[in-house]
């Protein structure tokens, strides 16, 4: 631990936003005037450092926006930042503010970011998950993941009563390009009958099989849950397959998109977001530098920011069978 006293720190928000970005954004900037320090808001996140569009936050600059989906600071991924030339701006910046410490809200992109920016400048930076997608090590949790997975489950929720209304198979395709965890927590939340994930094989022959078995059963009304990168590509390449070997079905194909991260953060992320706010400017008043502040077993967990990489979390085959038994 370094014990370089902090006395002006900058918070930003970077990469895709999530909601509850705002409320930790709140979290910070209102303990780090409790502890007497100053606190910047960088805009846009590197691309603002670089920009020098930095700006003095009071404690009524964050009245309000606990509530609020998006960031107020906005974010913004910056090519600028993975160059030196652009990273000597954003220090001479920091510089010019007098600014010590960087509190950094985002995914691992931004992480590893911070991470160079530290080695080569030694600014001392606390990283916080936000990402729908919780798919970072270290952490069970990350901001917005809660809120994202709640908008789909309130979308598929009717999405199901047209669906039994017309006795039709909707393939209802949800975010994660690499990871799964939305379409398995809504996919079980709302009875679906399959999931198809990055992280687990998908058996196609015995999906079209159990698929056919319920229409002579007389069991018309079917619900996939697809993740945008699941074994077979989107919710548009499994319709194809599924249509090419069952003529009849009669299919729609649904695609949730951006609606999945934005709209008023849930209880659960603004509880996170204020928690891991505390904890990282607490991180950098008491010199614990270069960490990503998480969550593991309901408590709160410090990873060095080169190893809160994004990675997959297991989901066992036993969610997978539950699915099934729970769908038939
Ligand atoms: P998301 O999970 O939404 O993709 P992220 O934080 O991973 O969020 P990235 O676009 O990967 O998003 O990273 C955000 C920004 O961090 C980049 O635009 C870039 O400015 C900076 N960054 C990423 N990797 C590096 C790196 N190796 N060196 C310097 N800066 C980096």
């Amino acid at each position: 631990m370094k014990k370089n006293k902090v006395t002006k720190i900058g918070v930003m928000t970077s990469g895709g936003d999530s909601p509850g970005m705002n409320a930790a954004i709140r979290a910070v900037v209102r303990t780090g005037i409790y502890n007497g320090l100053e606190v910047f808001g960088i805009m846009r996140g590197y691309s603002g450092l670089i920009e020098n569009d930095i700006i003095p936050m009071d404690s009524r600059s964050v009245a309000n926006i606990i509530q609020r989906g998006g960031t107020i600071l906005k974010t913004a991924r910056s090519k600028a930042f993975t160059t030196p030339e652009g990273r000597k701006a954003a220090y001479n910046n920091l510089n010019q503010h007098g600014i010590d410490g960087l509190v950094i809200i985002g995914g691992d992109g931004s992480f590893k970011g911070a991470q160079t920016f530290s080695n080569e400048y030694d600014i001392p930076c606390i990283g916080l998950p936000g990402t729908i997608d919780k798919d970072i090590a270290g952490t069970d949790v990350t901001i917005g993941f809660d809120t994202a997975v709640n908008t789909a489950v309130e979308a598929i929720d009717k999405i199901r009563d047209t669906m039994d209304a017309h006795d039709r198979l909707f393939i209802v395709e949800v975010m994660g390009r690499d990871a799964g965890y939305i379409a398995l927590h809504s996919g079980i939340a709302t009875g679906a009958e399959n999931i198809v994930i990055p992280e687990t094989k998908t058996d196609i022959d015995e999906l079209i099989c159990s698929l056919t078995e319920k229409e002579k059963r007389k069991k018309l009304v079917n619900l996939i849950v697809v993740a945008e990168g699941g074994e077979y590509g989107d919710a548009n390449a499994l319709d194809a397959i599924i249509k090419e070997r069952i003529p009849s079905a009669d299919t729609r194909v649904c695609i949730l998109g951006h609606i999945q991260r934005g709209g008023s953060p849930s209880c659960a992320d603004r509880l996170i977001a204020s928690h891991m706010g505390y904890y990282a400017v607490e991180s950098l008043l008491i010199g614990r530098h270069n960490v990503m502040v998480g969550v593991v077993n309901n408590k709160i967990h410090y990873t060095p920011l080169d190893k809160a990489v994004k990675e997959k979390q297991k989901i066992g085959q036993e969610w997978m069978k539950i699915v099934k038994i729970l769908a038939s």
